[in-house]
């Protein structure tokens, strides 16, 4: 069957992937957007001939606007105007595929119009959770992982069909980065350039430096929680350096049921977009016999203390994650611009999280943009005030 899709973010790494899905399955794109690649934007906008086009820049609104003339596509411009996209009632399901924060806001307006929404933008529900969940509910809105350990838990979840008493935990699995099995006196020096080496997937830039310092697998056990309603004591990490087990769900009747897959995100992206129905994939078919072994080892949580500070946010509840995700996207920020060095993203992540104290009440929009903000501000003054004194020395 023939489906309509809104893609937000589609200039990114998973943005173009799900193209790539619709480009191969003939389906029709209602809308695009992306921040500021326009020359990409435009080609996609050729290519599908959306109903709607939105840049999140609006400074460069004109611009796009003489780009896309004579197409009759509508055009918009700014944080509005994305989550106008995300929200168009002409399609079957908004996929968000947007970087950071900035995708809470599209997230909350496709679920208030009762889209269904593929959500590949993790921070959304790291910072948002309670309340993306409740407005998911609310409006009777599906909420779709994309993440690849999600999609699996997901997936496994529906082929054990029973009821969610039947389930005793999930094995959250995690490739390690770049840097597993490095000791902190050997990460002390890492560059971004080698942070920005992935041994399995082709990623963003924000979310390949995640996954070497393993904050991306604690902002991914928080996610797993929202998503599935599980408590942290729920949730195994494991570091499986082959990313060929993309999760797995344990029952308590000790059966464990995983999913296995080559590496490749078009699998979890057509699947939020075919459910409940499988459909055929151009993906490299997996060989067990080609791995010949996988492996499984424990997390070294005193050397990635992302993960670990994570999972104390997760026992913390209420902001906690939020000040964890905020403070970890301005550090990471500062890690690619040079001004601090790889092993300081944990420890500011982990000052922010000891540093805001905050009650377990749920959270409204304006709250959880206000604690992001002061997580961001707080590990800016951080860093800035010791390169001063670094410079006044
Ligand atoms: P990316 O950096 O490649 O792409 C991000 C997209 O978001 C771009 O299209 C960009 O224009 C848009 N964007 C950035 N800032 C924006 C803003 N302020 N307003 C509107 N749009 C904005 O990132 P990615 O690797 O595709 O990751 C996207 C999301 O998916 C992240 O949350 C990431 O954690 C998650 N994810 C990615 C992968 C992957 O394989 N890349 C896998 C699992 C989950
Ligand atoms: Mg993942």
């Amino acid at each position: 069957m023939s489906k309509k899709v809104v893609v937000l973010g589609s200039t990114g790494s998973v943005g173009t992937q799900s193209l790539a899905v619709c480009r191969s399955r003939g389906y029709r794109v209602s809308a695009l957007t992306a921040f500021s690649n326009i020359k990409l934007l435009e080609l996609q906008a050729r290519e599908f001939l959306p109903q709607y086009v939105a840049i999140g820049d609006e400074s460069l609104y004109k611009e796009l606007k003489a780009a896309l003339s004579g197409l009759n596509i509508r055009v918009g411009a700014g944080a509005e105007a994305v989550c106008e996209a995300a929200a168009l009632c002409d399609s079957d399901i908004t996929i968000n595929s947007i970087v950071g924060i900035a995708g809470l806001r599209p997230t909350l307006a496709a679920l208030e119009a009762g889209r269904r929404l593929a959500l590949a933008n993790k921070e959304a529900l790291i910072a948002g959770g309670e309340l993306v969940m409740k407005t998911a509910k609310d409006h009777c809105a599906q909420v779709l992982p994309i993440d690849s350990e999600h999609s699996a838990i997901w997936q496994c979840l529906e082929a054990g069909a029973g009821c969610r008493d039947e389930v005793r935990g999930v094995i959250l699995t995690a490739s390690g980065g770049p840097f597993f099995g490095w000791t902190g006196e050997q990460l002390a020096d890492v560059t971004v350039e080698q942070a920005l080496q992935h041994p399995n997937w082709s990623m963003g830039s924000k979310i390949t430096i995640d996954c070497a310092t393993m904050m991306n697998k604690g902002l991914e056990f928080i996610e797993a929680m929202w998503l599935f309603g599980l408590e942290p004591s729920q949730i195994e990490v494991v570091v499986h350096r082959q990313s060929v087990v993309h999760s797995a769900v344990d029952y308590v009747d000790g059966s464990v049921i995983a999913q296995l897959s080559v590496p490749d995100m078009r699998t979890a992206i057509q699947y939020a977009i075919t459910y409940p129905n499988r459909l055929p994939l151009d993906t490299k078919r997996l060989s067990l016999t080609d791995y010949g072994s996988l492996t499984f080892e424990k997390p070294d949580l005193d050397t990635f203390t992302c993960l670990r500070v994570c999972m104390d946010a997760a026992q913390r509840g209420g902001l906690s994650p939020c000040i964890a995700n905020g403070a970890n996207e301005m550090a990471v920020t500062l890690f690619m611009r040079g001004w601090i060095s790889f092993l300081q993203i944990g420890e500011l992540v982990q000052s922010a999280v000891e540093h805001f104290k905050n009650g377990r009440k749920s959270a409204t929009l304006s709250e959880i943009e206000a604690a992001d903000r002061e997580a961001r501000e707080y590990v800016r003054q951080l860093v800035y005030s010791k390169a001063n004194r670094k410079i006044r020395a």
